[in-house]
């Protein structure tokens, strides 16, 4: 048997064709042939729209009898995979992709909210994401109600007949406030809650499980986990996510096929990556506890922090990668000395990278808020936010040591 005739017929077909005269155009090129095996990766769809066969099929599809992608705006399949994926590491019907964290965020906003309605959110917020809500408020004249997400009865008060939901993160960033989803979403009743859970992942909670209707990550985090995406996701019932898409689609915060093709790739490791830097910012966090050059650790699961119980009950193996600590004093200079003798960790301001960052939430996330807001909700200015990565923990501390012990030398 010749090497041709193995390859199948369509393979072969093709090859015949291609040694044929040449009458095409480069234009109508580029498809692989068909074959009798599957790619072991999935394959990345890196197109803008999709060939429809005529318009009995295109009425089948738009009448929902068939499934087929039309346009990558609405749909594509690498995010229908991503989603899906998502919903299953929720427990959820159904998930949703877009842009970025930001994205998944206004879409629910836009989706949710209108002009006079009223929404509560958690006063320790991503900072953009306040930014977000305050934006909605001074320009679409969307009411909001910050409530602290720690004080019980809190969001039980702040409902009114026009509330459209709340939204609040599992562990706010910087200063990991944890919030008791299942308490929040007993005390709303019917008001949807929204869960940010970045800092979490499916891997330590599921708020769709403890009442929540939405939950929504930034995947350009933990859930790609290599620092090299921007994408958001969420999860909820079919109804809501498709509501979710639509505006997504309209509104133009659909993702790029290959990013969702990379936090495809990155969620494969989830579990082995969470349980790692869970492991090591937990044994961080007592060791800064004991540098001198360190005025206090924030991490819930030290007996300091303000919700060290609840952490313990909801997240007896760790919240995460990350840890705030505030140098013992000298503000901003200090915090300077302190990143360029941190010469192995790098200051980027993002955070569940593969490798270990830092960065200055004063001068970052939270630089949009009034100075006096800032240090009101705990954001000094010797702030430093540790995203601790991969590497092992012995290498960590020993640079950490090492530049801390060296900040206040003369
Ligand atoms: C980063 C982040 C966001 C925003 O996500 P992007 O993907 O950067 O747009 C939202 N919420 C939290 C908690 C975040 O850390």
């Amino acid at each position: 048997m010749s090497q041709d005739e193995s390859l199948g017929s369509d393979l072969g077909n093709t090859r015949q064709k291609s040694n044929a005269p040449r009458t095409g155009h480069p234009t109508r090129m580029g498809n692989p042939p068909t074959s009798a095996t599957t790619p072991s990766a999935p394959p990345i769809f890196q197109t803008s729209a999709f060939d429809v066969p005529d318009l009995d099929v295109l009425q089948a599809m738009t009448r929902g009898e068939t499934h087929g992608d039309i346009y990558t705006r609405d749909s594509n399949p690498n995010h229908t995979a991503l989603a899906e994926t998502i919903a299953f590491l929720e427990g959820t019907e159904s998930g949703a992709v877009f842009a970025s964290g930001m994205g998944a965020l206004a879409s629910i906003f836009l989706t949710l909210a209108g002009r006079g309605d009223h929404v509560i959110v958690a006063d320790a917020l991503y900072g953009r994401t306040s930014q977000l809500a305050e934006r909605l408020q001074s320009q679409f004249g969307i009411e909001l109600t910050g409530v602290n997400s720690g004080s019980r009865g809190a969001f039980r008060n702040a409902v009114q007949p026009r509330t459209r939901f709340a939204l609040i993160e599992t562990v706010s960033n910087p200063l990991l406030a944890v919030a008791d989803v299942a308490a929040i979403a007993a005390e709303l009743g019917s008001v949807p809650l929204v869960v940010d859970s970045t800092f979490t992942t499916p891997e330590l909670c599921r708020p769709c499980r403890d009442g929540a209707a939405i939950v929504v990550h930034s995947a350009s985090k933990y859930l790609n986990g290599h620092g090299d995406v921007m994408l958001g996701v969420a999860a909820g019932t079919r109804d809501m996510m498709t509501r979710l898409s639509e505006t997504a689609s309209l509104f133009g915060q659909n993702a790029n096929p290959f990013e969702s093709w990379l936090c495809q790739r990155g969620l494969r490791t989830l579990s082995l990556r969470m349980r790692q830097v869970c492991e090591t910012a937990t044994l961080l966090a007592r060791q800064l506890e004991q540098h001198p050059a360190v005025r206090r650790v924030h991490h819930p699961l030290l007996a300091g922090h303000p919700h060290h119980e609840l952490a313990k009950r909801l997240y007896p193996s760790g919240t995460g990668g990350i840890i705030a600590f505030e140098l013992r004093e000298g503000g901003a200079d200090a915090v300077n000395r302190f990143m360029r003798l941190s010469k192995s960790i790098p200051f980027s301001p993002t955070l569940a990278d593969a490798r270990t960052t830092i960065s200055y939430p004063a001068g970052t996330s939270h630089r949009f808020m009034s100075a006096e807001r800032r240090v009101a909700i705990g954001i000094t200015d010797e702030l430093v936010r540790l995203s601790v990565g991969l590497e092992p923990i012995e290498l960590l501390a020993a640079e950490l040591h090492e530049s801390l012990s060296a900040v206040f030398e003369p």
